[in-house]
């Protein structure tokens, strides 16, 4: 098992429009949350949520067996600690702690509204006032369209290879798919994999080549 860190890049491809704070916005859905300061962004559990589904799809096209286990009911998952199907034994059953730890996807810094300092110009003489310094709110960013998060855990390296595959695999976020809403692009854009007591930093698309040479 190597301890490894993620950090992936979600991008929207269908619009998210944020208005401002306390005014209407158009939601994803219910998997889009907003945090203290009004920011939307998408809880852990949704993303894990995510992942988790299209790493089940890919095993099940790889060839793996995944037995009965039918997630996200814990009453349908594995139950015996000593015949865990792959998924169950990365990210966890009701007898198994997972391996992998996500965080929310939050939006990028850069969209958010920022308060400018501006000169007062007295546009009738062309002239700027004295002493007519004021703050203002930058027009604020109308679209919030690349998230960012962290996946974390203990892994083999072909788990990893796996996780990366599985969050390329995803194609939207939350339940208004047939709406069109909430289309994404998924990816890792960095991989850092714990050799001795050393992080380096590894090509993700390296890490994806290797699930073309293994096979169960
Ligand atoms: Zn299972």
């Amino acid at each position: 098992m190597i301890p490894f860190e993620l950090s992936v890049k979600v991008e929207l491809s269908s619009d998210l429009h944020i208005s401002g704070v306390g005014r209407t916005a158009v939601l994803i859905d219910r998997c889009i949350e907003r945090d203290a300061q009004g920011r939307p962004y998408i809880p852990s559990t949704s993303f894990k949520g995510r992942v988790r589904a299209h790493y089940e799809r890919l095993l099940s096209a790889l060839g793996y067996d995944l037995g009965d286990c039918k997630p996200p009911a814990p009453g349908g998952m594995c139950n015996d600690v000593n015949n865990l199907c792959p998924a169950c034994a990365l990210f966890g059953s009701p007898v198994q702690q997972s391996r992998v730890e996500f965080t929310a996807l939050t939006p990028d810094a850069t969209a958010e509204p920022t308060t400018r300092i501006g000169v007062g110009v007295n546009r009738k003489l062309n002239t700027v006032e004295q002493g007519r310094l004021f703050f203002y709110e930058a027009a604020p960013q109308t679209r919030v369209n690349t998230f960012t998060g962290t996946v974390r855990g203990w892994a083999t390296e072909t788990e990893i290879a796996q996780l990366i595959a599985a969050i390329k695999l995803i194609t939207h976020f939350g339940g208004q798919k047939a709406r069109g809403l909430g289309r994404v692009q998924a990816e890792v854009a960095h991989a850092w994999l714990k050799a001795g007591e050393e992080w380096n930093s590894r090509d993700p698309k390296e890490l994806l080549r290797l699930l073309q040479e293994v096979r169960p």
